[in-house]
């Protein structure tokens, strides 16, 4: 009988072949730690993404929310025990690759993707593939949306920032495009406040010449 510790979270189980750890979403299998329902989710359903919870971050928009099953962790005012806490395997019905799951946000008209519900650590294989293949295929359509509303604004488009780098740059951390879309935003502000000046100077001058033309009628 062969088996060995799971890496993926700090418990560090030692899984026999076939058997499984706390979380029950990991085995051992061909002499590795491998995923026991890779790609498999519990739940499918479309929200805003404040409600992830994620603020400040394209706000308002919609995310494609997943959840899945088990957890790693035993907390006692879980909300969502009837997940965490059963058997995995009867919970997770819908089956989504990762194209398909970039599909259905698309569909549903979703910016971003989010896993909720349960801890990821427990899907952290199928997730980063998943993460892999919505950058790979999201990235154009966010640029262009983005870049669609900056036009509609009068400003230029700010550099993209990922989720990630969001999350730094709103604990206050410095990366390198963080600093980037400070520079950026600074110089969106000073056009739209040239843009606003200007627009004052031409009301104020068509004000007086239409004062000019209304005294030149009644002289
Ligand atoms: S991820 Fe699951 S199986 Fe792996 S160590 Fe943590 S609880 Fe155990």
């Amino acid at each position: 009988m062969t088996g060995g510790v799971c890496p993926y979270c700090e418990r560090r189980c030692y899984l026999a072949e076939d058997g499984v750890g706390f979380c029950r979403m990991y085995t051992w299998a061909g002499g590795q730690v491998v995923e026991r329902f890779p790609h498999r989710y519990s739940c499918t359903f479309v929200n805003h993404i404040e409600t992830v919870p994620f603020y400040h971050f394209q706000p308002g928009s919609r995310t494609f929310v997943l959840g899945g099953a088990g957890c790693n962790f035993d907390c006692e005012y879980c909300s969502n025990a009837y997940v965490a806490r059963s058997e995995p395997e009867p919970l997770l019905t819908y089956h989504l690759s990762p194209p398909r799951v970039v599909e259905l946000a698309r569909q549903y008209g979703c910016h971003n993707v989010a896993f909720a519900i349960n801890e990821p650590t427990v899907a952290l294989p199928t997730l980063l593939e998943l993460a892999h293949v919505a950058q790979e295929q999201g990235h154009e359509a966010e640029a262009l949306e983005h870049t669609v509303r900056a036009v509609a604004l009068d400003r230029p488009p700010l550099p993209q920032l990922s989720a990630g780098a969001w999350q730094l740059k709103e604990r206050g951390q410095e990366v390198a495009a963080v600093r980037v879309w400070h520079e950026v935003k600074a110089h969106a502000a000073e056009v739209a406040r040239v843009a606003q000046e200007l627009a004052g100077q031409d009301r104020a001058a068509m004000a007086h010449l239409a004062g000019s033309r209304r005294a030149a009628r009644s002289g």
